[in-house]
């Protein structure tokens, strides 16, 4: 296979300009789609050429794929790049892609269909020896076949969404007689949601810490993982802050846990970037979901591994081999990764229009994956986030101590931001020692 030359981004935002940046030091040149709200984004404006795909909302451009794809053809485009979000976990798409003789910068069609399949990925995962969260074997039949489940494994249960994202369609039953109920509108906003009401069954674990591992493959049978990410800081089950490593993982454990990941998607024949997330508690993995794609909290991965997982991504999409193996991967320092939005720090009301003023910090060991510029208006047709905040240090310590820093520097005026907040979770002294759960923030929130 040639290397690529020209790549399409299928994305906006802060993901569109880390797919631009890596495409640009590989002397790759870019091509920008974009809704007519995005005009004037910063997406567009660095790429080497753009195409306008539609009107804001997302279901007539970015997520309009005849109209990606004859971006593509326009442009002479030879890959695209899905970022996350939009169309990166629709295996419709990159069918159509590869279809139209295009490389897809992402995993085998099969494999996102699948890993998209709550209760798929999870019979795979068991299959290939991956310990899951205990719970009902596939789909629910019926809400009597929910009762039986959870009798047998004891409450609380948690009813969640075979097509489930987002944190949509989960609802948890503290008891028998919450059951019926949970199971109902777990159904409900599912098939609102994702226009399906299929529903399985888990233990609802009480204090367990959410930590992922970061794997890559190239299309050569060659398969390593970058360690882990602790993303245990969420609201109403999505991420907030997330660090690399794990506060509470021992270097054992992450081994361990990378042995039995890596031989798992060895057997899957899988390929590209991807991350299996696990509940961990009282020392066991239990396997919740995989993500076919790149993340929003990569960087901190980047940043202790010093790789840059975009370039990887592309590389093994252009059928290069990895070229290394696990041995040469290693983990330095500590880092931790701040998500910014566009909301009221205090209610997480959506807070778009117009950034009067934007400073992003800088320094050593500070990264900011940002599309704002002075003047740029916030549209608010879109997800919320407007920054991503990473510092690394050589102690968790020290990073700490750096985004502390940052935090304090970074001007976003005109409109609200979560930036506040970030600076409370900062200052904490619970925080500080590292000692949380899924379920600290949502607590923090509450009294602070
Ligand atoms: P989604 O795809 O909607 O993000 P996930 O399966 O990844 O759903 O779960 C999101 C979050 O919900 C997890 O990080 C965790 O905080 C919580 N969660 C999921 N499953 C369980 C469980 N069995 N017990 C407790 N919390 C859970």
């Amino acid at each position: 296979m040639k290397p690529l030359t020209k790549v399409l981004i299928a994305n906006r935002g802060e993901i569109a300009l880390r797919v631009h940046r890596a495409c640009q030091e590989m002397g790759i040149k870019t091509v920008a789609v974009h809704s007519t709200a995005d005009a004037s984004a910063m997406h567009v404006r660095l790429a080497d050429e753009s195409v306008c795909i539609g009107p804001p909302p997302a279901r007539e451009s970015y997520l309009n794929m005849a109209a990606i794809l004859s971006a593509a053809h326009i442009t002479g485009a030879e890959a695209i790049h899905p970022g996350y979000g939009f169309l990166s976990e629709n295996a419709d798409f990159a069918e159509m892609v590869e279809a139209h003789g295009l490389a897809f910068i992402g995993p085998k069609p099969e494999h996102i269909r699948t890993m998209g399949d709550k209760i798929a990925a999870k019979d795979t995962m068991r299959r290939l020896g991956v310990p899951l969260v205990p719970g009902s074997a596939g789909a629910l039949a019926s809400v009597e076949e929910a009762f039986a489940v959870a009798k047998e494994i004891g409450y609380p249960v948690l009813i969640k969404a075979a097509a489930g994202g987002g944190g949509r369609g989960m609802k948890v039953a503290r008891a028998e007689e919450q059951l019926e109920e949970a199971y109902r509108t777990a159904r409900g906003e599912a098939k609102a949601a994702f226009g399906n009401d299929e529903v399985y069954l888990e233990k609802y674990l009480d204090r367990p810490r959410h930590i992922e591992m970061q794997v890559l493959s190239d299309a050569h049978g060659n398969v390593v993982h970058f360690g882990e990410r602790d993303c245990s800081l969420q609201r109403r089950h999505q991420k907030l802050v997330e660090e690399a490593g794990s506060p509470a993982l021992t270097a054992a454990e992450r081994d361990a846990l990378g042995e039995r990941v890596t031989a798992a998607l060895r057997g899957m024949g899988y390929r590209n970037a991807g991350t299996l997330e696990f509940l961990w508690q009282d020392g066991q993995f239990c396997f919740i979901e995989m993500n076919t794609r790149l993340q929003v909290e990569h960087p901190v991965t980047e940043m202790v591994c010093g790789v840059d997982l975009v370039r990887e991504q592309i590389r093994v999409a252009a059928g290069e081999t990895l070229g290394y193996d696990q041995s040469a991967i290693t983990f330095s320092g500590h880092a931790i990764e701040c998500r910014i939005t566009a909301e009221d720090p205090d209610t997480f009301a959506p807070s778009p229009g117009k950034v009067t003023t934007f400073h992003a910090p800088g320094g050593l060991g500070v990264r900011v994956d940002s599309a704002l510029y002075s003047g740029y208006s916030v549209p608010p047709h879109y997800d919320s986030l407007v920054a991503k905040l990473v510092v690394h240090g050589a102690t968790r310590e020290q990073a700490i101590a750096r985004m502390r820093r940052c935090l304090s520097e970074m001007v976003v005026d005109g409109i609200k931001t979560t930036i506040p907040l970030h600076q409370r979770i900062m200052a904490d002294p619970e925080f500080a020692k590292g000692d949380y759960t899924i379920h600290w923030l949502e607590r923090f929130v509450a009294k602070s």
